[in-house]
């Protein structure tokens, strides 16, 4: 498929204002300060400015070169060595959490399958070092699938995050082209799997719209995270972050959002973001609050 010819031009609810506000610049100066990623900037999120100005981001742990290549995503991909995790980087994130009186902390990472652990180790170490830091904060960690193993998974679990989130991004059909690196059984896998070693903690997943899934198989999606256990649910527009990524296949409008949206609280989601902006981390300690408000 020629990704030239099927660039759309986005919808006028896809635009964002530019947000160039003090609270956002204070953001930006402290993971200056800290050398810290966001996954806001690295994936080219289109509401990092908002968040920045709630004084939000989303932390990219373990480098900003991912082992993957996902068609979708703007995250470089790496063939060669990468680093490995920097020691230093939890006791970071938790002092910069601390500067920016974060009090719902949401820690991502790019897949490390170079890493026995995936990276759990870090993950969990980031985790830690926050409440460490921050007693009483909320956090919500957004991981990998680490090749479905149960002891990264458990290593994770014996953190206690308040938030499992691991997305399963589009439906079953697309995933050889888009995700070729995963699978749509082992996502939905390590989900059931993180509530087995963790039960009390909601899990949290979420899909893109717009690559070329049928209503159909969004539900059948819909469906598979409710039985892996899933209840709070994002649902956003896929954007295309070059024009060497997967064409986008059309926009969803609002109101089909919203449908959507509906669709899922009576599938039994207790929590679910649903619009075109929406991602996975978008407003995420409002969500957590209605997640944990119905369960
Ligand atoms: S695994 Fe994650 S970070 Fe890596 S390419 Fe895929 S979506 Fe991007």
């Amino acid at each position: 498929m020629n990704a030239e010819m099927t660039y759309k031009k986005k919808p006028s609810w896809l635009r964002m204002p530019t947000m160039g506000s003090e609270e956002a610049a204070k953001v930006r100066s402290i993971l200056r300060k800290y050398s810290l990623d966001t996954v806001c900037r690295q994936a080219k999120c289109p509401n990092l400015g908002h968040c920045f100005q709630r004084g939000t981001a989303t932390f990219l742990i373990l480098g900003n070169r991912c082992t993957r290549s996902c068609r979708y995503c703007a995250i470089e991909h790496s063939e060669g060595t990468l680093d490995p995790p920097d020691a230093n980087e939890p006791g970071r994130i938790a002092e910069a959490s601390a500067e920016m009186n974060l009090r719902y902390v949401v820690i991502t990472s790019v897949t490390r399958d170079d890493l026995r652990d995936g990276g759990a180790g870090h993950f969990a170490g980031t985790v830690e070092a926050v409440r460490r830091k921050i007693p009483g904060v909320r956090i919500e960690v957004l991981t990998p699938d680490f090749q479905g193993s149960e002891d990264a998974l458990r290593t994770i679990a014996n953190s206690e995050p308040d938030v499992f989130n691991h997305n399963l991004e589009t439906v079953e059909r697309l995933f050889p082209d888009i995700r070729p690196e995963a699978s749509y059984g082992m996502s939905l896998d390590v989900i059931e799997l993180y509530g087995r070693l963790s039960p009390s903690t909601p899990r949290k997943s979420g899909l893109m719209l717009g690559l070329g899934e049928t209503e159909k198989e969004i539900i059948i999606a819909l469906k598979n995270l409710r039985e892996s256990g899933v209840t709070m649910l994002t649902l956003g527009q896929y954007l295309q972050p070059s024009r060497l990524h997967w064409p986008v296949d059309r926009y969803l409008t609002p109101d089909e959002f919203e449908a959507w949206r509906d669709e899922a609280l009576t599938m039994g989601f207790v929590s679910v973001a649903s619009g075109p902006l929406v991602r996975s981390s978008f407003h995420a300690d409002e969500n957590f609050v209605m997640g944990a408000k119905k369960s």
